[in-house]
């Protein structure tokens, strides 16, 4: 049965144009019509009367890592490479030493977490190999959110020590790359400071080679902090974007927090997209990421909660933040409906998938937000209202695949 949606605002479109009163029709699981005023043909439709209500994409959180969920604010005054680094860091020790049972129920707990703001979306970087993705294939079991897993190997070399001799990736290795791409959805590589000239052609050349028969991603995170892109210079002469975008050549960059105008350019012309995660980065004291300059130089801007570590995994307040900062640190201020781009339409593109926008063919995702919230109404300006004032608190429901999120759903814990 199809349902018909009546007398709701939304943001429609790739634009995210607010319609006051409109209405749309979700066919299964995906958006048939969206458009202005009444519904012409009503025959056999379930109608649902939505006045009051502010429909919106579902959030698409381009960046997490969720295994880390157990560690939450450990090391919070630890320098960055201490806490992150996936070899050394306390991150990667906490997750050695814990029963997989806890890891597992605290992913799950940070994905319920996000469906009950709004996010439809989320594409992790995963890492422990074969053995990660296992996990988090358990964690998202009976939950509707869409999970994009990158996985990876591991294994990794030390660019201050092995880019002379230039290594390449162990056959075993190789091997172990093949058995994650064939339960994931490609490769979240570590960095381009982890990996030798030979290594990043490697993986390269293994993604072509799979994309022949399927979709399959390749992220990468770049210009995190000043010390990962001093330490590219130092033991290679290049940063880190020159040398991912010669020897690796991925779908997105995550961070280039710290990139130069140059590689930022770079990036936009060779139509690489960009995830900033600008409150993780804030949290871990790198930087802020340029994002005026980047929309600017054109790149497409998606944004990402990074490490439950370090950061909420919580769209609203990434969306908040960045508002704020981009009007204050930056030269010109970016409108409202740009930024919700990048938590939406933007996502959707360059994670190739079909969401993101309320228009007809769409996957019918969306956010269901109640005008009348003590917190929102009256809404004057309904970008700027959910970019810093609508919360997890002025959601009434949220929609993924054309099926409304039900409570039922997180008794699975
Ligand atoms: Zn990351």
């Amino acid at each position: 049965m199809d349902i018909i949606l009546e007398n709701i605002s939304l943001l429609a479109g790739e634009n995210l144009d607010y319609i006051d009163n409109g209405h749309m029709v979700i066919k299964n699981d995906k958006i048939e019509t969206v458009g202005i005023g009444k519904c012409k043909n009503k025959l056999n439709k379930n109608t649902f009367e939505g006045r009051g209500i502010l429909v919106i994409p579902g959030f698409i959180n381009a960046h997490t890592h969720i295994g880390d969920s157990i560690g939450k604010d450990i090391g919070v005054d630890s320098a960055f490479e201490s806490r992150i680094h996936p070899v050394h860091g306390i991150k990667n020790k906490i997750l050695k030493r814990t029963e997989r049972r806890h890891l597992v129920n605290f992913m799950k707990s940070s994905i319920i977490s996000m469906m009950k703001k709004g996010i439809v979306v989320m594409a992790d970087f995963r890492e422990g190999g074969m053995y990660g993705i296992e996990q988090i294939t358990e964690a998202i079991s009976g939950l509707s959110i869409k999970c994009i897993i990158l996985g990876r190997p591991e294994h990794y070399f030390d660019i201050s020590r092995d880019f002379d001799k230039n290594p390449k990736i162990p056959p075993d290795v190789i091997k172990s790359i093949h058995s994650i791409l064939d339960i994931s959805d490609g490769l979240g590589i570590s960095g381009a400071n982890e990996n030798t000239d030979n290594s990043l052609n490697e993986y390269r050349k293994i993604i072509q080679e799979i994309s022949l028969k399927k979709k399959c991603l390749l992220g990468i995170h770049s210009s995190e902090s000043p010390e990962t892109e001093k330490k590219s210079i130092n033991a290679t002469g290049k940063s880190e974007v020159q040398r991912i975008i010669t020897k690796l050549v991925p779908n997105f960059v995550v961070h280039l927090t710290n990139a130069s105008d140059v590689d930022i350019k770079l990036v936009a012309k060779k139509k690489i997209g960009v995830v900033i995660c600008p409150r993780a980065n804030a949290t871990l004291g790198v930087g802020i990421p340029k994002i005026s300059k980047m929309l600017n130089f054109g790149c497409l801007i998606a944004i990402g909660t990074d490490n439950v570590m370090i950061n909420s995994p919580d769209m609203f307040r990434e969306l908040d933040f960045i508002w704020k900062i981009t009007r204050t640190l930056e030269d010109g201020a970016i409108s409202a409906r740009e930024i919700l781009k990048m938590a939406t339409v933007n996502g959707g593109k360059i994670l190739g998938i079909n969401s993101g926008s309320l228009k007809a063919g769409m996957s019918a995702d969306m956010i269901f937000i109640d005008k009348t919230n003590l917190d929102i109404s009256p809404m004057h300006d309904p970008h700027v209202s959910i970019l810093h004032r609508a919360s997890a608190n002025s959601i009434i429901n949220v929609m993924i695949n054309g099926k409304f999120v039900d409570e039922d759903e997180f008794s699975c814990m």
